[in-house]
Order: C-alpha cells, then structure tokens, then sequence
C-alpha cells in the first residue's frame, strides 16, 4: 500500500531538507545541488516514483563527470515524504545551475525534476539568471507557478500526466540502455581475436560471404530491435513471462528481415536475434535494480522460454523436419539454443561468464578473457552451427579437443588461438552458436559492471 503524505509530513519533510542544507553549506563553504522529484498528489514515493529518480540521479552523474566537477559531498535520503539528493560541488553556481537547468528542461521527465542550486550564502540560483524563462506546466504548457496558484488543473489530472512521464521517461532511458549494452556486446563479440574459424579482427575464418564491416552493418541495424525488446518486456512484465516471449516473436521476424537487408542478404546474427532479445526483453520485465544479477536475469529468460522445446519441436516426425535444429533433435535430442534458453543459459552462467571473470581478475584483457570463454563456451553447449557445417562426430572431436586444450591451458595465447583458427578454417568449422553466447556473457558483464 502507497503511502499518503499528510501536510504535516510535507512541512516536516521541507523543514528537515532547508536544515541539512544550511548544515552542508556550513560545512563544505560551497554550492550545493538539492535534488526531489515534483509530484502532484499525496503519494511521494512509489517503485515507479524511486525509478524516476534513481534516472535523474544517473543523468545528474553523467553531467558532472563530462563537466569534470568535483563531488565535495553526496547523500541521499529515501522517505514516505519524496526522495531527496545532495550534491555538495566544488564549481561556480551558474555552471551548476546551466546542468541542472539542462537535465529540468531536456526530456518530458525532467519536467518532474526538481534541482535546485544553492550558494553558500544560502540563495537560490533562478533559470533568469540564465536567461531562462520560468519552468512550464505539466498540462498546458504555461507558467506552471501560476497554473498552481490558481490550481488551473485538477489534482487527478496532474497525477495522471506525472504517472505517465514517469511510465515513458523511466521505460525509455532503460529501453536504450538495454539497446546500447546489446550492440556493444555484439560488436564486442565480433571484435574479440582470434577466434577460431569465426570472422574477427584479422580473418572472416570458415566465412567467405561476410567479414567484420558485415557484423558492424547487421549490429546497426539491429539496435531499434533490441530496444523494442525491452519496451515490450516492461509492458508485459504484469504479465506471465511467456505473454512476453510470444510478443517478442513478431519483432524477432522483423529484426531478421533488417539484417539481411542491411547485409544484403548475409545472416550473421540470426542466433543473437534470438537470444539477445529475450535477454533485453528480461531486462525490460526485471526493475534495474536486477540488472546486476546474471543469476536473476537469466532465471527470467528461462520463464520466458518455459516450454518453448516442447512447443517448437514436439510435433516433429522424419516426414516433417526440415531445418538442421529440427533433424538434430528428432535424431539425437540435441535441443540447440532453445534448450539453452529455457534452461536460463546454464553454459553462459557456468562455464562462460566465470571463464570471462576469472581471466579479466587475473589481469587478461577483455579480448584474451572473451576468447577463453568463447572455447568455454563450446565445451559446455552443443553448437549446432558446428555441426550444421560438418557432422555431430566432427563436432564432438572438436570439443574432445578444445577440452583437453583448456585443461592443459585455460587461457591459451595468441599463437595457440591462431593455430586453431587455421585449422578450424581449413575445415571450413564456425562455432557459431558459441560466438551468440559469448556476446549473452559480454552483455551480463557490462551490466555488472555499469550497474
Ligand atoms: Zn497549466
């Protein structure tokens, strides 16, 4: 249950907040930025409301950093009565307030934005003193201190629009993140040398229709894709978590037809529509607060796919398959990427991910870890791209192979890497599938790490 703020509580609130202020001004004898939300109504804080605010707090940091002004003090108070942040700063006050004012006026949330900036003296610094004109209202766009004094507007009305500012704002600023981490993942995965028989930065390996400029091509053109994953995965996320796979499915169809088209007709990411969409879609169905956990993420890509072996390959007979996926399963049970995903990744979460860790934590760089954990990778899921280039003995030869490599060198050096590349070109080998969890694995580390 929401909690309503009483007048009483607002004033207390508001008392409290001006004392820390002058206790901080006293202290640190510079400008401060005091930042709450602007929301209409008795209801202050609410997951949706805190969302908003940890935004403005992102976009707040990102500013002062570009801008190279020093942090004196930081704090936050989470109450019933509103979020609030201080930002003690070592900068002059209209430097400040030319951010703060930026942030207020730059998106239809940072309309609920309230940023104010402090001198030492205690003064406020106003948007005139920046030739800015005052801030507008919510609803009709005027003066909003006037629309308030005359209350233009009904309280519902207010809510109304605020609760769909915070609904757009929040599901939009995590929508491109979600996008952005993708594409870097799989630019990422593209850029990883050498790998053995895939295109990277020295060869296109067993590929002779694509090389890298292919990869950054399809990655482009998949970014809108990648954010309407997460979009749909937050509309959805009231909803059981298949609703929200079988609402990804069209788009997926969609994000297929805009790879070929933008690499003319050369599928190179087909297997990280798939699998990187359902991850982004997570993201979107899981507050941000999750997007650190690899383990919760994946967990909700599993409820997603929950059931989706049974679904796409139960009917099968020898009369019906046609696809290699469909003929490795009716033939040898081997369930490819959709047994992965409805499983939560577990080659990603058990032999991926902690192969990319442990080599960046013993001092490897992001390329020599993410090679590791691409031959990792091959050792803990059957890649049907192996297979589907040679034959389900060549594939499993290979992973004898890669496993005995690994047991003897866990991060094998360039030379090795190389070696491998040349022999798996040489037999025209591209452990594709592999290539598509490598880039789940780099995604799950970016998250961890911005998050
Ligand atoms: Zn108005």
């Amino acid at each position: 249950m929401e909690h309503q703020v009483t007048l009483q509580e607002m004033l207390e609130a508001r008392e409290r907040r001006a004392f820390r202020q002058q206790e901080l001004l006293a202290a640190h004898r510079a400008p401060l930025i005091s930042f709450t939300m602007n929301i209409a109504g008795p209801v202050k804080d609410s997951p949706l409301i805190r969302e908003g605010f940890e935004l403005g707090l992102r976009l707040l940091r990102k500013r002062l950093a570009a801008a190279k002004i020093p942090v004196l003090h930081f704090e936050e108070i989470r109450a019933a009565a509103g979020n609030e942040a201080f930002y003690v700063l070592d900068a002059p006050l209209l430097r400040i307030k030319e951010i703060t004012c930026d942030l207020e006026d730059g998106s239809s949330l940072g309309r609920l934005f309230d940023m104010d900036v402090i001198a030492v003296d205690g003064r406020k610094a106003d948007r005139s003193e920046l030739g800015l004109g005052p801030r507008p209202c919510l609803i009709c766009g005027g003066p909003a201190r006037e629309c308030a004094r005359s209350r233009t507007h009904t309280v519902a009305e207010l809510q109304t629009e605020t609760d769909r500012r915070l609904r757009e704002g929040v599901c939009a600023a995590d929508a491109k993140d979600a996008a952005r981490l993708a594409c870097q993942a799989l630019l990422y995965e593209v850029g990883t040398t050498p790998k053995p028989g895939l295109v990277d930065r020295e060869n296109s390996g067993s590929h002779r229709d694509m090389d890298i400029f292919t990869f950054f091509s399809s990655s482009s053109a998949l970014w809108p894709y990648f954010e309407t994953c997460a979009r749909i995965g937050r509309e959805t996320a009231d909803d059981p978590a298949p609703e929200t796979f079988r609402r990804i499915r069209p788009a997926g169809r969609q994000a297929e037809a805009d790879m070929l088209a933008a690499t003319g007709g050369v599928n190179t990411h087909k297997g990280a529509i798939f699998s990187l969409g359902i991850l982004c879609a997570a993201m979107g169905r899981l507050p941000r607060s999750f997007w650190r956990s690899s383990d919760r993420l994946l967990k909700e890509c599993a409820a997603m796919a929950h059931g989706l072996v049974e679904q796409d390959f139960g009917g099968l007979t020898e009369e019906n398959a046609c696809t290699v996926g469909q003929k490795l399963y009716l033939r040898h049970g081997i369930t490819g990427i959709r047994g992965q995903v409805e499983a939560g990744f577990p080659a990603v979460s058990q032999a991926g991910l902690p192969t990319l860790k442990k080599g960046l934590s013993a001092g490897l760089s992001l390329n020599d870890a993410g090679c590791a954990a691409l031959l990792a990778l091959m050792t803990a899921a059957t890649d049907t791209n192996l297979i589907a280039r040679s034959s389900l003995e060549t594939q499993k030869q290979t992973v004898s192979r890669i496993r005995g490599l690994l047991e003897s060198q866990p991060f094998p050096d360039g030379e090795t890497l190389r070696r491998l590349d040349r022999e798996f070109t040489e037999d025209h080998l591209s452990p594709g599938g592999s290539a598509d969890l490598l880039a789940i694995c780099y995604l799950l580390y970016f998250l961890e790490r911005e998050e």
